[in-house]
């Protein structure tokens, strides 16, 4: 650290990413990316706007927020586009959370949340998951603060009932939700119609999992008018043209291409499912899965060591030092051939 750092930054503690190792070549199964590459249409749109690169992007992203909108169904005035979803969920801690308004999250969940909340200085609660390492929504019941939920979470990958969440927004009607649906195309139920009937809840999404352009960086979030013209206010603010491009037009690509990343959400849930049989004739406890990953631990190895023996042997699957889950990994879903490498080399472990 420089003797520059400001006093208020200088203990962030950052986001640790995922390992992303160029040492060898691994099966990489560690960050939730998708196995499949971006569509056709989102290839050629991309490299055919290559030529217009000396120009700077509509700051609007107004075609785009067009076909996203005529995607689900709403106005483009209740869309935003971010850089990521991480950016998103940032401008929505910045406004929407305060001294009086402290952000609320499960204490096992997305690790951006503690980093978004201490980087603008909100206070935050961690509310423990259940025993089963479900969500209570029960346990959301004091008001006053904005509440943060993925959803499915990760890393568990268990998923709420559309049912608790409305309970939560009716609960709730003067508090702002925040529903985070990075991994809802697997098989979760998305809550992006409830924004018509609750002003409160705003909705994330991202095309970096089942629209396979993690390194793109696109993500949006959907509510109610009012809110998206509040999260474009801090956008105009910190970074007017947070989307490129080349992420504009594969984004237009992709979305013209639907069947696409139909068929891939479908594959990856066929083959999740052959994964936790495959885990679980194995002795592992998997938890019930609704995203591209799932989460198990087995009582014959413990989660470190598991973590640990795969790498050496070139699969890489993601572990958290953290209290209760420390026996657990995570493993994205990739290709068949993929989780067969991993499969195999467990077996062999065993
Ligand atoms: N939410 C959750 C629950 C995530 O796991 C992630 C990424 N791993 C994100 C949001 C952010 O994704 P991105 O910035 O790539 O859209």
């Amino acid at each position: 650290m420089s003797r520059y750092f400001t006093k208020t930054l200088a203990a962030l503690k950052p986001y640790v990413p995922g390992e992303q190792p160029r040492d060898m070549k691994y099966v990489k199964l560690n960050t939730n990316e998708s196995p499949f590459p971006p569509s056709e249409a989102a290839m050629k749109y991309a490299s055919e706007h290559l030529r217009s690169l000396n120009l700077y992007p509509d700051p609007e992203s107004a075609g785009l927020i067009k076909a996203l909108a005529d995607t689900y169904g709403v106005a483009s005035e209740e869309v935003i586009v971010s850089n990521g979803s991480d950016e998103i969920l940032f401008f929505a801690f910045k406004a929407f959370c305060d001294n009086e308004h402290k952000a609320v999250f499960p204490d096992i969940t997305y690790g951006c949340y503690t980093v978004f909340a201490n980087a603008n200085n909100v206070p935050y609660r961690e509310i423990p998951l259940k025993e089963d390492l479900t969500i209570d929504t029960g346990d959301y019941a004091e008001t006053g603060n904005t509440i943060v939920l993925a959803n499915p979470n990760a890393p568990t990958g268990i998923a709420l009932p559309l049912e608790s969440i409305e309970e939560l927004l009716k609960a709730h009607p003067d508090d702002i939700v925040i529903i985070d649906e990075a991994y809802i195309d697997f098989g979760g139920e998305s809550c992006i119609p409830l924004i018509k009937a609750y002003d409160n809840l705003l909705v994330v999404q991202t095309f970096s999992k089942s629209r396979s352009m993690a390194g793109a960086r696109l993500g949006y979030a959907i509510g109610n008018r009012e809110l998206i013209r509040d999260l474009n206010t801090i956008r105009n603010s910190f970074n007017p043209y947070n989307i490129n491009s080349m992420t504009y037009s594969a984004a237009i690509g992709t979305l013209m291409d639907r069947e696409y990343t139909l068929n891939n959400c479908r594959e990856i849930i066929r083959v999740r499912e052959y994964t936790v049989s495959e885990l679980v004739r194995m002795g592992f406890k998997v938890l019930d899965s609704k995203a591209n990953f799932v989460f198990a631990c087995s009582d014959r190895i413990s989660g470190e060591e598991l973590y640990r023996r795969l790498k050496e042997k070139g699969v890489l699957i993601r572990h958290f030092a953290k209290d209760r889950i420390d026996n657990y990994n995570r493993i994205t879903i990739g290709t068949k051939e993929q989780m067969d490498i991993l499969l195999d080399r467990i077996r062999e472990m065993l």
